[in-house]
């Protein structure tokens, strides 16, 4: 049974992004009719791992399917250190841990000087099975006050991003590159990532997703060691550690800059592509 609500919702994302919608799709009784899916244009299959040679990604308008949770393969074992930003001897993942292992050591940590001006950690939230990462950069005013990433007006975007996707919070996982806010939502300082970043790179090992979703210019240098504009490295698919990796811009970004939240639609239907062709089969 469709939910109206979500799926009124969900198209009016779409609109945002540009989607061409058919024109009684704005009834949800109507819009799921066979008449109009029979319409709708099919996800198609991936070719290649470029963004613009791939036009009809954009020309979707099915709502995709939930993206059922399957075990993360197993990844062979990491030999070399991924060439980013130096880690530290305690970012180092070590066997057997858990997320609750770490996200406790995240609780008490004051590696840097982050910890003096936070008001709590904000470790991550989400499935420990999750099939995708999202990674933004650090906690903002809200998540600094409610312990969550994601819950201010940017989170609220996600929120409405995942949606549109076919994602809900409690099947994927969501975490930032530093786990403390920095004052007056600044941009996490080197050293402050360098500190940090180790976290992280634990919660990925732990979890295993089949595919990370890189929100921003500082997830973006962490994972893949690139400092350039994120345009620069949008439109393919990177890898961190054998794992798939998407790089985005923050939702923030789209608060600034609605129209460009074509580019974060994209993005995600390359996520939903991936994820439903298999990330093994990639390019
Ligand atoms: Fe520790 Fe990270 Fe917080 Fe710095 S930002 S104090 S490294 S948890």
């Amino acid at each position: 049974m469709v939910d109206s609500t979500e799926l009124l919702a969900t198209l009016g994302y779409w609109e945002e992004c540009g989607v061409q919608l058919p024109p009684m799709s704005r009834n949800p009784g109507q819009a799921h009719s066979p008449k109009i899916r029979s319409r709708m244009p099919l996800f198609p299959a991936k070719e290649n791992n470029s963004l613009q040679n791939n036009p009809e990604l954009f020309s979707r308008s099915e709502p995709p399917a939930r993206v059922p949770i399957r075990p993360a393969p197993i990844l062979p074992p990491v030999t070399t250190p991924t060439p980013i930003l130096p880690v530290q001897e305690v970012t180092i993942a070590r066997g057997g841990e858990t997320l609750e292992d770490i996200q406790r050591q995240v609780a008490a940590c004051t590696q840097c000087r982050l910890a003096v001006t936070r008001n709590q950690t904000v470790f991550g939230t989400g499935s420990a099975q999750a099939p995708v990462v999202f990674v933004g950069e650090g906690p903002g005013e809200d998540e600094d006050r409610q312990g969550e990433p994601f819950v201010g007006a940017a989170g609220k975007l996600l929120n409405r991003m995942l949606q549109a996707a076919g994602f809900n919070r409690e099947t994927i996982y969501i975490a930032n590159v530093v786990k403390c806010r920095p004052p007056g939502n600044r941009n996490p300082l080197p050293e402050e990532m360098t500190a940090c970043q180790g976290y992280l790179f634990r919660q990925l090992t732990q979890i295993q997703p089949r595919v990370i979703f890189a929100m921003g210019k500082i997830a973006i240098t962490c994972l893949l060691g690139q400092t350039g504009a994120v345009s620069r490295v949008r439109g393919k698919i990177h890898e961190w550690r054998s794992i798939p990796v998407i790089p985005s811009y923050h939702p923030a970004y789209y608060l600034r800059q609605p129209a460009q939240k074509k580019a974060g639609w994209q993005d995600l239907l390359v996520l939903l592509n991936l994820l439903q062709s298999g990330s093994q089969d990639r390019p």
